[in-house]
């Protein structure tokens, strides 16, 4: 898609275009509550029974989220022709979902936006026995799946990223960040060249219009373009205030190899593991703009310059001594006390 034209008058506003939509507008009319509020309706049904690790329920729900990754025009982001990424042998276990945008000729690297759609077993006995997982975490898959659909709008306008992105939807976050685990064990992309990583794991039940983010040190980078990013989308932003989190979810084995990530969640609620975790309950608009907030970040950090981790400390290294040992060198006199 081309940019909309402009006439640039002579002695005018030079280099402005008043038709121009913004980045944020782009943003903002891709990623919508009502948007959210349809996906999880979806993905914390009942017909998807809690989408437990290593069950029939979370191969369907890892279906759903394939035929939303190709409704949206993604490439494939495990292998050539695979959004499946294999988290072990065990036939039943559902794999890791991984699509990608393409951004050749332009910047290096890759930003990952993530978020676990495995959740918990029914309850043996009750009169409701599945555990939703509306706000843990259809709500964090949705709000993923929505950055992308923004992602591919700021494309079609010619405002989009300028390096590549990967969205993955994590299995097994609930028996011990299987998923992730296994991605950082046997990544697709090398771990040196992922400059950030946004996982967002219950992002629907808080506070209207906060958030906590949480990085810990390794995490700044991150936190960093979020907080510019935040200058626009104006939430409250709780920084780095439960450094317990930090490897509570998939953000944890990326910030272990000393990736920045972070993660995006509210407080612990009343029905966190519990049945009542149903859509029914979430605030769609608080998942929205912490989509909204993290496409913004993510667009503008792509655009930084960026070295893979590692190179930099290569180039700064002195040379190596020589194998040969010197011969002695003269022994400055010792000044007289
Ligand atoms: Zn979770």
């Amino acid at each position: 898609m081309k940019r909309i034209a402009c006439v640039v008058i002579v002695g005018g506003l030079a280099g402005m275009c008043p038709d121009a939509p913004k980045p944020i507008d782009i943003i903002r009319e891709a990623i919508t509550a009502d948007g959210i509020r349809l996906g999880v309706t979806e993905l914390a049904s009942d017909e998807m029974g809690g989408r437990f690790f290593r069950s029939p329920f979370a191969e369907k729900a890892a279906k759903w989220i394939e035929a939303r990754f190709t409704a949206i025009g993604l490439g494939h982001g495990a292998t050539a022709d695979s959004f499946r990424q294999a988290i072990d042998e065990d036939p039943e276990t559902a794999p890791n979902l991984i699509a990608r945008i393409e951004v050749t000729g332009k910047g290096t690297g890759f930003i990952v936006i993530s978020g676990h759609y495995d959740h918990l077993r029914p309850k043996r006995s009750g009169a409701d026995l599945i555990h939703n997982g509306a706000d843990d975490n259809a709500s964090g898959v949705c709000g993923m799946l929505a950055v992308a659909q923004a992602m591919q709008a700021l494309i079609a306008k010619g405002e989009g990223p300028a390096c590549t992105i990967l969205f993955i939807a994590f299995n097994g976050e609930e028996a011990g960040l299987r998923g992730s685990k296994a991605f950082v064990k046997l990544p697709t992309v090398p771990l040196s060249e992922i400059r950030a990583v946004f996982n967002m794991d219950m992002i629907s039940r808080g506070a209207p219009r906060e958030i906590f983010i949480d990085g810990g040190p390794v995490g700044d980078p991150v936190v960093a373009a979020l907080k510019v990013a935040n200058e626009t989308i104006q939430m409250k932003l709780r920084l780095n205030e439960h450094p317990d989190w930090l490897d509570r979810s998939d953000q944890g084995p990326f910030l272990s190899k000393g990736i920045p990530a972070v993660l995006f969640s509210v407080e612990d609620h009343a029905d966190y593991h519990q049945v009542g975790d149903e859509v029914e309950k979430i605030d769609a608009a608080l998942a929205a703009e912490t989509a909204q907030l993290v496409a913004l970040a993510a667009l503008n950090m792509s655009k930084e310059s960026f070295v893979p981790r590692g190179m930099a400390a290569k180039v700064a290294e002195p040379v190596a001594p020589a194998a040969e040992p010197k011969l002695a060198e003269p022994v400055a006199p010792a000044p007289n006390p």
